[in-house]
């Protein structure tokens, strides 16, 4: 019984020099450093393993809210060169957050101008130039782009003007710049079939191609080649031709996907609910996006290698229930080793030379 008496003491001494241990500030500052070092120390997700491509998804949820998943993001890591295609809201923290080198990107490559795509446009932006870059970030995108950074620009001036006070950062490389692409032929234009070449140097060639998000106009998807391996990514765009004309033989297509059985029935629980205008909203976005069975039929026409859904809706694939409803009948048009969900974080390895597409996640 003595013993038993001394033990319940010693474990009581142990857990109060415990708890004294953790209220000292001193214990708590040398936790921390430890355990941001730590972090610091992780290897950022980032240099491609080998020569070839490396695609990080930064964002995969369509607009509605989500906890898990920031809106349209994606890059594109070729060489040494790196490619941010769409800035959705949410996207600057993800990168941020995975210790990305801001400094070291290269453009951004705008596929449209809805709000899902460039929200975080002067976030991405200030962070890669509080991170060290010094020259202006070049941003690509069809004609309308100058006004979407001429707007962030002007938005951003008086923080560039604080940060610049502070710090001392080189204002050369505060602002935005745009590259607006003109696209070839009138005719084809009109018809949102036309393309455009936008860098084509070093080995890496960038195609922009036009795809109908109507009445959304121009809207673009955008084509990678470097050393012998490609990847496409939509966009937002119902099923169409000319994306599966320059998503032809890709090794990695990046589509966006909408249930439309998701989609009815969001409309119908948002009326109910008397939410009649958001329920119009979500009742006539069919009009503009391809369905999953859209885009795998798509990639088999165009004998894509592997299919991997962003821009996922309208609600978020974040659990079992909305997972089964949006690939319901997805498997009978396209073989399930042939497509993937995609989510935060998600990056696909395509090393040169190889017809290897490897799949790992950044935790
Ligand atoms: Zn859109
Ligand atoms: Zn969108």
């Amino acid at each position: 019984m003595k013993k038993i008496w001394i033990g319940i003491a010693a474990l009581l001494l142990v857990l109060a020099a415990g708890a004294w241990t953790w209220s000292r500030p001193a214990f708590q500052d040398w936790l921390l450093f430890k355990g941001i070092s730590r972090q610091l120390k992780a290897v950022a997700p980032l240099a491609a393993n080998e020569d070839g491509i490396r695609v990080i998804l930064c964002g995969t949820s369509a607009p509605p809210p989500s906890k898990d998943r920031a809106k349209a993001c994606t890059a594109v890591i070729a060489g040494s060169r790196i490619f941010i295609v769409d800035t959705g809201p949410g996207s600057a923290n993800n990168l941020n957050l995975w210790r990305f080198s801001m400094n070291r990107i290269t453009a951004i490559l705008l596929t449209h101008f809805h709000s899902d795509h460039i929200g975080d446009l002067g976030e991405i932006n200030m962070l890669s130039w509080a991170a060290g870059r010094s020259v202006p970030l070049p941003v690509y995108g069809p004609d309308g782009v100058q006004d979407v950074v001429a707007g962030f620009n002007q938005a951003y001036r008086d923080d560039e003007d604080y940060r610049t006070a502070l710090h001392g950062l080189p204002t050369s490389g505060a602002a935005l710049v745009a590259r607006p692409f003109g696209l070839a032929s009138d005719t084809q234009r009109k018809m949102h079939m036309a393309d455009a070449t936008i860098i084509d140097d070093n080995g890496l060639k960038i195609t922009a191609f036009q795809v109908n998000h109507e009445p959304v106009y121009p809207a673009v998807g955008y084509r990678f080649d470097y050393k012998g391996r490609s990847v496409v990514i939509s966009g937002d765009t119902i099923k169409w031709p000319n994306l599966v004309r320059h998503a032809m033989n890709a090794d990695l297509l990046i589509h966006e996907g909408q249930s439309d059985d998701e989609r009815r029935i969001l409309a119908k629980a948002l009326a109910n609910a008397g939410d009649r205008e958001l329920a119009k909203v979500i009742s006539q976005i069919s009009a503009y996006h391809a369905t999953l069975q859209d885009a795998a039929a798509e990639a088999n026409a165009a004998h894509v290698q592997l299919l991997v859904f962003n821009h996922i809706g309208p609600l978020p694939p974040d659990n079992a229930l909305t997972r089964a409803v949006v690939t319901r009948g997805l498997n009978s048009v396209r073989s399930p080793d042939a497509w993937k969900l995609g989510q935060d974080g998600m990056v696909l390895d395509l090393p040169a030379r190889t017809k290897d597409i490897k799949h790992s996640e950044i935790r």
